[in-house]
């Protein structure tokens, strides 16, 4: 039952809560000063529950992860939104020549558009996770629009490559209770980041790899993106430019570049 909850019922319960103490506050059914710290108390709650589903790396819904067990210096570079006929290919070229694997987060309906992508992607020795199949908000879903929007990601993937993936990736890492459940029931775990680039503003590739350099730490996992949710018209030319630069930056400083299931099979 708890494994069902969603972050929106939570909210408007505390919500109802939080009005009900202000208005037995109000008629004096209890002390003015109960009735605050019990509406402060049920406020600091809702903003800490509705934190626990946008921060990347907790744990307070369910098991996410967000860094790789880090015996060594191992990173993973992690690539959403894709697959993206211009920017994956432009991505898998610089991985090719830097000879690096990398974990590709795509939507089931870019992976139905391009399917020969995906499956050159997956045939260059790296790893494909499910982004949900249209990157809607699956906070909002009911559980059998959550449960199919997943499913149809993981069967566009398993078309096109010949097998199913291990990993999902929600839009924006937001996750709640049921989202975990269902991912759990479809034999994926969450995978979040533990390095954000904000490579979609287009902050400049200094800029980028700066970020990457400022919060890399053995077993961090990178988040840029080679698409743009399903629009797939965003430029993503500095992405492509700062995945070279901090590929060899940090070849340079002994990392080792690592696909999600190679850091965390191995653990099992
Ligand atoms: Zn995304």
């Amino acid at each position: 039952m708890l494994e069902e909850m969603r972050l929106a019922y939570l909210l408007v319960f505390l919500l109802c809560a939080v009005t009900l103490f202000l208005g037995l506050g109000y008629r004096g059914l209890v002390s003015r000063k109960h009735s605050l710290c019990l509406s402060l108390a049920g406020i600091v709650l809702a903003g800490a529950a509705f934190l626990a589903a946008v921060l990347p790396g907790n744990h307070v819904y369910g098991a996410t992860v967000a860094e790789l067990p880090a015996q060594e210096k191992v990173v993973a570079l992690t690539f959403d939104d894709g697959p993206n006929p211009v920017y994956t290919e432009k991505i898998l070229a610089v991985l090719a020549e830097e000879k690096v694997p990398a974990t590709f987060f795509v939507l089931g309906e870019q992976a139905r558009k391009h399917p020969a992508l995906v499956r050159k992607t997956a045939a260059q020795g790296h790893e494909i996770g499910n982004h949900s199949d249209r990157h809607g908000d699956v906070m909002r879903m009911s559980q059998a629009e959550l449960a199919g929007d997943i499913a149809r990601a993981n069967k566009a993937i398993e078309q096109a490559t010949g097998s199913r993936p291990r990993y999902f990736r929600p839009p924006h890492g937001f996750r709640d209770p049921m989202v975990l459940a269902e991912a759990e029931r479809q034999g994926l775990t969450l995978v979040n980041w533990s390095v954000i680039c904000r490579d979609w503003l287009n902050p400049g590739v200094d800029v980028l790899v700066d970020r990457v350099q400022q919060a890399v730490a053995p077993g961090a996992i990178i988040l840029l993106h080679d698409g743009d949710g399903l629009k797939q018209t965003a430029p993503r030319e500095q992405t492509v430019e700062a995945t070279r630069i901090i590929i060899r930056t940090l070849k340079a400083q002994g990392y080792r570049f690592v696909t999600l299931s190679e850091a965390l099979e191995q653990q099992k």
